[in-house]
């Protein structure tokens, strides 16, 4: 940190050197645009309205050519900067002889000329006040160096770099505004207990809570949940992100660090939230750029929080998405020595979520949120909210008063799949497309009872996709049988087995693409990883680490590997058999399921399940 002083100030002095430079420029040229649009001003106010919109560009001789020729009606001088008016209306500008004898043959033509004095005082303006400010801006750094540590830089870094630090408002936020993670909120509560009731917790000689860490997905709400707590608390929030603390200038985010942990203490109790943490706080040596100035700051960050006592009242929340990438000096104690680690809402928690949301918007009540939540897997807080937000923009493009359920339909396969597509597509590719989507329709109906039920099939182009069919999971699952995965690779490969059935092999399409890279992906992942296969038996052959990063075929022998392909396509075939077998024992069926989809586009799993059942019937 102390060597860091030398040579940030050399940074400093070329970075002083060239803000005078820019500072000269900038004022010179405002100058002259100032100059300018007085100029035009003025003219304006003289010829009325009708003059030309742009000053053409006129050379010193041509103005003199013009005037002798008697067609400038004014001209108004500043210095060398000639700006006037022909006698037709047209406005003009160039650069003069500043020159008595110059003028004198101008007013002579007849032109009405002006001549601005204020010149000489703007030229100095100009020149000195561009040298002024660097003067006091690098005494300023320089005292700023000496004086008060990197202090002075401080200063200079939020007036270069107007930060997005929130300064601690009192926040309104409060854990009624945060659901579906209620595992989270309890983790916490005990620091709102704690901030709301210092004392307590000191006489009974608790550990104070210095640091927590906030992990998880993007927008599952930990911004949001720090703001809660210091609204549930009443206490001043504070809040900055990593990434502001990389600059390009050497000791920003040490002088950065220092200015929110002085801002903080100034107004403790309080929260101090530093957003994206691994941007300053990841293992040393993984990032290359700025290496050793992150490093300063990281350090800077762990003299701060190993600074205050126990008992300052400030509790620094971070956040991060990626809590396998920080240094473990900042998970020491004392430090960020709390974890809480934020899930992607489940069903319950999606449902809450969707809920809150749904009271600020208006929905019809034909809108089952039950089975909207069911149908947003994966989705964060944020997505959801997103949901609602992209329904009432679908409802409102169609003048309706209320969202519909075809709205959240719509909004969410738009944020699954992407916005549907204009693409032509020929009606050979959608007959292709409507057999290929029924394929994977009856095949999961067949399926029906062992995995997930069907929710619509479609042959509306979406995305990468010419159309697909959808199922929903009853509930967040756990864990899966390995019939399970079995139908579901059938399902998968149902879509080209339809294809080949209907239209033969030699027209079998590319469209399959995804659905082999699902069923090699359902039968590699169960056989090396679950330990699915009886051949392969229970060992894990690929593994993933607590990190989530996979290893490919580690700890297999060569034979090994190769038993692993031979038993992936062994299953494969498997299930592309059983798929064939099921279409084509009810090929009828199939084929007017898909000639459904071709009429209609999209069947709704009810409308599937009508149209199969009442075929079934008629037999
Ligand atoms: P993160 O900081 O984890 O990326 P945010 O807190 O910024 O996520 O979440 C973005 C927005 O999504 C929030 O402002 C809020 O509107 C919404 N949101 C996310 N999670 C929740 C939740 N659990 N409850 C209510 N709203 C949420
Ligand atoms: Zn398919």
């Amino acid at each position: 940190m102390f060597n860091n002083k030398d040579k940030s100030f050399n940074y400093l002095w070329i970075f002083g050197i060239m803000f005078v430079i820019l500072i000269g420029r900038a004022m010179f040229f405002d100058n002259n645009s100032a100059i300018n649009v007085r100029g035009s001003e003025t003219i304006e106010s003289i010829v009325g309205e009708n003059v030309s919109a742009k000053p053409v560009q006129l050379n010193f001789s041509e103005i003199l050519a013009a005037s002798d020729t008697g067609k400038i009606q004014s001209v108004e001088i500043r210095g060398v900067d000639a700006s006037g008016v022909m006698v037709d209306g047209t406005r003009f500008r160039g650069v003069i002889d500043n020159d008595a004898r110059v003028l004198e043959r101008i007013a002579a033509s007849g032109a009405s000329l002006t001549i601005d004095k204020s010149r000489g005082w703007v030229e100095h303006l100009g020149t000195w006040v561009p040298i002024l400010m660097g003067i006091i801006f690098i005494y300023w750094i320089y005292r700023g160096l000496k004086g008060g540590g990197m202090g002075g830089m401080g200063r200079m870094a939020s007036a270069m770099n107007p930060t997005k630090i929130t300064v601690g408002a009192k926040t309104k936020v409060t854990f009624a505004d945060v659901v579906g993670i209620n595992h989270a909120k309890q983790e916490v509560q005990e620091i709102v207990d704690f901030l709301k009731n210092k004392e307590k917790f000191q006489k009974l000689g608790a550990r104070i809570p210095r640091g927590v860490l906030l992990s998880g997905e993007p927008g599952t709400g930990k911004t949001l949940l720090a703001r809660a707590i210091a609204g549930e608390a009443n206490v001043p929030f504070f809040a900055a992100s990593g990434s502001d603390f990389a600059g390009i200038i050497v000791g920003l985010g040490v002088a950065k660090i220092k200015e929110i942990f002085e801002m903080a203490k100034k107004n403790a109790p309080c929260i101090l939230f530093i957003d994206e943490i691994d941007a300053i706080g990841m293992h040393r040596g993984r990032s290359s750029f700025n290496d050793q100035d992150r490093e300063q700051t990281l350090n800077q960050l762990l003299i701060e929080m190993d600074g205050f006592a126990g008992d300052s009242g400030i509790i620094v929340i971070g956040a991060t998405n990626r809590p396998d990438m920080l240094d473990v000096a900042l998970l020491r104690p004392g430090r960020f020595d709390r974890q809480v680690y934020i899930e992607l809402p489940d069903q319950t928690g999606r449902r809450e979520i969707l809920e809150l949301y749904a009271k600020k918007v208006k929905i019809s009540p034909d809108v089952n949120l039950q089975n909207v939540a069911r149908g947003t897997t994966g989705f964060s807080g944020a997505d959801l909210e997103n949901l609602l937000n992209e329904s009432a923009l679908l409802a409102a493009r169609n003048n309706r008063k209320q969202i519909t359920p075809a709205d959240v339909e719509e909004a969410r396969d738009k944020i699954l799949m992407g916005p549907k597509k204009d693409r032509k597509i020929s009606a050979k590719d959608l007959k292709l497309t409507a057999y290929h989507e029924a394929g994977h329709a009856f095949v999961s109906l067949h399926y029906k009872d062992i995995t997930d039920p069907i929710h619509k099939a479609t042959i509306i182009p979406r995305g990468r996709a010419l159309g697909m069919v959808q199922r929903l999971p009853i509930d967040d699952k756990v864990s899966v049988s390995r019939a399970e995965i079995k139908a579901d690779i059938a399902i998968s490969m149902a879509g080209r087995s339809a294809e080949e059935i209907f239209f033969g092999p030699g027209a079998v399409s590319t469209g399959a693409e995804a659905d082999i890279a699902n069923a090699t992906y359902l039968a590699r992942r169960s056989i090396t990883m679950a330990g699915l296969s009886d051949k392969i038996g229970p060992v894990a052959i690929n593994q993933v680490d607590t990190f989530g990063r996979r290893s490919a075929l580690e700890n297999a022998s060569e034979k090994t590997a190769e038993m692993v392909d031979v038993e992936i396509r062994a299953w494969i075939d498997a299930a592309h058999k059983d798929a064939r077998a099921i279409i084509f024992k009810n090929k009828a069926m199939v084929k007017t399921l898909a000639e459904e989809l071709l009429k209609r586009e999209t069947l709704s799993h009810e409308e599937i399940e009508k149209i199969v059942f009442v075929k079934k019937k008629k037999k």
